[in-house]
């Protein structure tokens, strides 16, 4: 069986780029797992479910039909009912509700089964959370990606800013942080290290750098 790799981290710490980079060098497969639980929030937000239900987020997370297939780039495809939401799951709004919804262990049970069910056959680059405490445990290399609050704001607002989108730093910053507080203090697979994770502060590294520095660690080079 192939090896597999666990990225966790806060949002904005790079994990979807590298994750996505390093899996196209290795030629291993990537899943972006924050895709799925915005892609559950989508569904919510447009139903108009109470996603402070976790009854209701149950019940929709069952129906929801979720898709993800990989482009020529490896970059994930998420199709929800059939239709490509790949795009909207961006959404100022998604970023503001993801986390309530992906604190309800409900939604979670059953995002989880699905994503270990993609990651039983190995060869698998994931990103998220928890995937090296809960998702792949078993995973046979583990990193945990971090920057400063500013230099992760900063990033995505560097790619906001590419699609023309404008955002204020500051506005940025209270986003990120609230959600950072809420996947950490849940109750249920918090944000947090796996015991053996790698810990990587890329604050001053380029993309290119930590990719490299994991293709080195995973080949066995240092
Ligand atoms: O990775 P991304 O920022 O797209 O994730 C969006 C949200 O989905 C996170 O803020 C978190 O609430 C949730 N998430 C999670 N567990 C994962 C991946 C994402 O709880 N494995």
């Amino acid at each position: 069986m192939k090896l597999s790799i666990a990225i966790d981290g806060p949002a904005g710490a790079g994990k979807s780029t590298v994750a996505r980079a390093v899996a196209a060098r290795l030629g291993l497969t990537y899943l972006d797992t924050g895709a799925m639980y915005r892609a559950i929030t989508l569904a919510g937000l447009r139903r108009g479910t109470d996603i402070h239900d976790a009854e209701a987020l149950e019940a929709l997370t069952k129906i929801v039909e979720l898709d993800i297939k990989s482009d020529s780039i490896g970059q994930n495809i998420i199709f929800m009912d059939g239709e490509n939401v790949t795009e909207d799951i961006r959404l100022p709004i998604v970023n503001r509700n993801v986390s309530f919804v992906a604190r309800c262990p409900q939604v979670r049970k059953i995002l989880v089964d699905k994503q270990r069910q993609i990651g039983s056959r190995g060869g698998m680059v994931m990103d998220g959370r928890d995937i090296g405490t809960i998702v792949m445990p078993s995973a046979e290399y583990k990193f945990f990606l971090n920057a400063s609050l500013t230099e992760r704001s900063r990033r995505r607002l560097a790619e906001l800013s590419a699609k023309g989108e404008e955002f204020e730093l500051e506005q940025m910053m209270q986003e990120i942080a609230a959600r950072d507080k809420i996947d950490s203090e849940r109750e249920v697979a918090p944000l947090r290290p796996a015991e053996d994770a790698i810990y990587l502060d890329t604050t001053l590294m380029t993309i290119d750098a930590v990719v490299d520095a994991i293709v080195r660690a995973v080949r066995g080079e240092e």
